[in-house]
């Protein structure tokens, strides 16, 4: 069940991304098109986007598994094709002295080390695999939108770079002007020297056209509308074909929605993530901001704004908000990113954007991702819950999953935080309920 409006869930319909505009089409023979008549595979992935594609590269390339993904629109239709493009860490609601508090602080590292890992797996994939993911910047920026907030930044040196060993540096609203920016909302930056902006869409792409490359069997367009356990196998059921397969991943993140995945969509809290791209940026303008950093950035705010420069020099801008999914209300947060933008970067205000989009980051009451299978059926696999920084967390998971199944990987490796399944939410029928409340707290923590 979900409260959003049917309208997020059609995937005959594209995204409306920039990145739509600005990437190759996929490879001709990449995407085999919807399932066709009664096939068999021994892992069955429900969901096209980096977990579930990662894994079937994973699946194919290392272990050898039959495999095949399904995917409700052309691979790539969700959060992985039409995010803002951070590859970044850590893939958690928790801040890192709540990691600690939680899971200890050897497993706290072992989460973290995880993640800049998982940062390199996708450059590695890249690679190895000729994907053109446009990388861009040496880091990125996590700013303070108050001087108050550059105490978090303080201790987040301490504890990802001091604890942790993660490269950072803290630079001064000075230094920030001087290198980066300045804004309204800037009073220094922590910058993580690990993490960079890549292309989504193509990166999405091309792990597809890898995976396929290395046997995996890809079906776009192929929503999976009912499961049925049938003896020790499954049979997932497409408009136009039926899929048996000895085990299952789901791998369907934000976007998940019952009867597919029942048992774990009343554990997902899935949180509307919006994006405004600008027309490209000239010279003169770009000076009038003191634009001059190819770094993505975003803020200590709870309802966060991320931001970056795109390679043509158009600016990128993304926010939280919007709790129905309706089309009105998009055209509502559209002009009220706009606005925010212009108050925020006040050069701009009156540069026109030319696109707008939105998509589901997948949050849960744990506040941490999740990887294992599930309880009462352990030939069904679950990887989701990025708290919206999945870029490299998914891939990474996408991995650990094809480790587990091939044999090569006990979940119990897995870092704490990462392992098991989420808990229920209470009430889930209440959740519109909550995120209003949380979104209305943290509008007034963030003033
Ligand atoms: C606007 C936006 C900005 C973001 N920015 C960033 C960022 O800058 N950095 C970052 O790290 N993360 C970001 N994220 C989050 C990141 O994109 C996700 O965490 C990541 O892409 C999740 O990958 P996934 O494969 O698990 O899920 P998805 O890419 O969402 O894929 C799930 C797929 O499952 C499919 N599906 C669902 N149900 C079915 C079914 N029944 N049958 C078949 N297929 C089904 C869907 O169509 C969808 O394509 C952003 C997300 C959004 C929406």
């Amino acid at each position: 069940m979900t409260w959003y409006h049917a309208s997020m869930y059609d995937a005959g319909r594209p995204a409306g991304s920039f990145w739509e505009d600005d990437a190759p089409p996929l490879e001709s023979g990449v995407d085999l098109g919807p399932l066709n008549g009664d096939e068999r595979c021994d892992v069955a992935i429900i969901g096209g986007g980096y977990t579930g594609l990662s894994a079937a590269y994973h699946l194919a390339r290392d272990h050898h598994i039959d495999v095949r993904v399904l995917e409700s629109g052309p691979l790539g239709w969700g959060a992985s094709g039409r995010n803002g493009g951070f590859c970044t860490l850590p893939p958690s609601g928790l801040s890192l002295s709540g990691l600690i508090g939680r899971y200890g602080e050897d497993e706290t590292r072992r989460f973290i080390s995880s993640q800049v890992e998982a940062v390199e797996l996708v450059r590695m994939l890249a690679r190895d695999e000729a994907i053109d993911i446009r990388p861009q910047g040496d880091g990125t920026l996590h700013v303070a939108h108050t001087p108050s907030r550059f105490a978090e930044l303080e201790e987040e040196r301490d504890l990802l770079g001091g604890k942790f060993g993660v490269p950072v540096d803290l630079l001064s609203r000075e230094e920030v002007a001087e290198t980066s920016y300045d804004s309204t909302e800037q009073f220094g930056a922590l910058v993580n020297k690990v993490a960079f902006g890549l292309h989504p869409l193509r990166f999405a792409r091309g792990l597809a056209a890898a995976a396929a490359r290395h046997g995996a069997k890809l079906h776009g367009h192929s929503h999976v509308g009912q499961w049925e356990k049938d003896g020790g196998e499954h049979r997932l059921v497409t408009k136009t074909g039926t899929l048996r397969a000895r085990r299952v991943i789901v791998a369907t993140n934000g976007f998940t929605r019952a009867p597919v995945g029942a048992d774990l969509s009343n554990r997902l809290m899935p949180v509307l993530s919006n994006i405004v791209v600008t027309r490209p940026l000239t010279d003169d303008e770009l000076v009038a901001q003191g634009w001059k950093t190819e770094r993505p950035c975003s803020n200590t705010r709870r309802l966060l704004f991320y931001y970056r420069l795109l390679p043509d020099r158009r600016f990128l801008f993304g926010a939280r908000g919007d709790l129905t999914g309706r089309p009105e209300d998009g055209a509502k947060m559209r002009t009220v990113m706009e606005r925010r933008l212009g108050e925020v970067f006040t050069a701009w205000k009156d540069v026109p954007t030319t696109h707008y989009w939105r998509g589901f980051v997948c949050m849960n009451a744990r506040m941490t991702p999740a990887i294992g299978h599930m309880p009462d059926d352990k030939s069904v696999f679950f990887g989701l819950c990025y708290h919206g920084d999945g870029v490299s967390a998914a891939p990474w998971t996408g991995k650990m999953l094809a480790q587990i199944i091939g044999g090569t990987r006990n979940l119990a490796e897995i870092p704490a935080p990462f392992r098991g399944i989420p808990p229920r939410m209470p009430f889930p029928s209440l959740r519109r309920w909550y995120l209003g409340a949380a979104l209305g707290y943290y509008r007034l923590q963030d003033k």
